[in-house]
């Protein structure tokens, strides 16, 4: 199984990502989890990337498709997986056809999580993510059984520095100006899936899972 998410900063894709996982044991793949760790190990690609996503704004095409097309191009990759923030741009989707296309291969169905603005806003201001393995919490609706420590790992619970409220302004203001059209581009290509995404988290996890075996089916 070959599926994108898509969906604004907040939406919940890395939500439904750990439960597409768990449901299909499909291969996570998150552009921002990517960066993030290129810019934690000061690499080449996390030179590039940090200032851009410090600001709210996408790090440039051509570093994020090689960074993705080479986790995709591992074992476990190949085998299937869920991209979670990628592609957002027209030419991302495009690097994407391409590569997948250049092993055989094609996506089987992109999946848009619908929330409104005011929704996500309030998300990511109450998202808290673990720093040593990338599990997501939320203050208001998915809290760890401890406050500030992972419930799967014990690691420590961190706000992203671009979940401060000016960033997210900036990155939902980016997503509706580079990322939003590619609704249209799947839609046109007859993969689209669109799942409502403002219920509770269990009701959108099941929901995504449930669309998804209908696509298979
Ligand atoms: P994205 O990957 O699209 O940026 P996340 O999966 O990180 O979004 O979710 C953003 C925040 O909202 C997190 O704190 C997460 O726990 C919370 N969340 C995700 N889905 C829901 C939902 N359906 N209802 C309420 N909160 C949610
Ligand atoms: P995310 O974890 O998906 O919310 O992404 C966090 C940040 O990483 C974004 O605000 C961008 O700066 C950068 N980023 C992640 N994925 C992409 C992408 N596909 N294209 C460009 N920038 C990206």
């Amino acid at each position: 199984m070959r599926v994108v998410l898509l969906g604004p900063p907040g939406a919940g894709k890395g939500t439904v990502a750990a439960a597409l996982v768990a449901a299909y044991g499909v291969t996570h793949v998150s552009s921002g989890d990517l960066l993030r760790a290129a810019v934690a190990a000061e690499t080449e690609v996390g030179r590039k990337a940090k200032a851009f996503m410090d600001s709210g704004r996408l790090v440039p095409d051509e570093v994020v498709v090689a960074a993705v097309v080479e986790r995709l191009s591992q074992e476990d990759g190949r085998r299937g997986f869920v991209l979670d923030g990628f592609p957002r741009t027209a030419p991302q989707a495009e690097a994407l056809d391409q590569a997948l296309a250049a092993h055989g291969t094609a996506l089987d169905a992109v999946l848009a999580l619908e929330v409104p603005e005011a929704v996500v806003v309030g998300r990511l201001t109450a998202r808290r993510t673990c720093e040593q393995c990338g599990r997501i919490y939320n203050l208001q609706t998915l809290k760890p059984a401890e406050d500030g420590v992972c419930d799967a790992c014990g690691g420590r619970l961190i706000v992203r520095p671009d979940d401060r409220p000016e960033t997210v302004r900036k990155r939902l203001e980016v997503y509706a100006r580079q990322t939003e059209a590619l609704v249209h581009y799947y839609e046109g290509r007859g993969l689209l899936i669109r799942v409502g995404a403002e219920g509770p988290v269990e009701t959108v996890r099941e929901a995504a899972v449930a669309a998804l075996a209908d696509a298979a089916s």
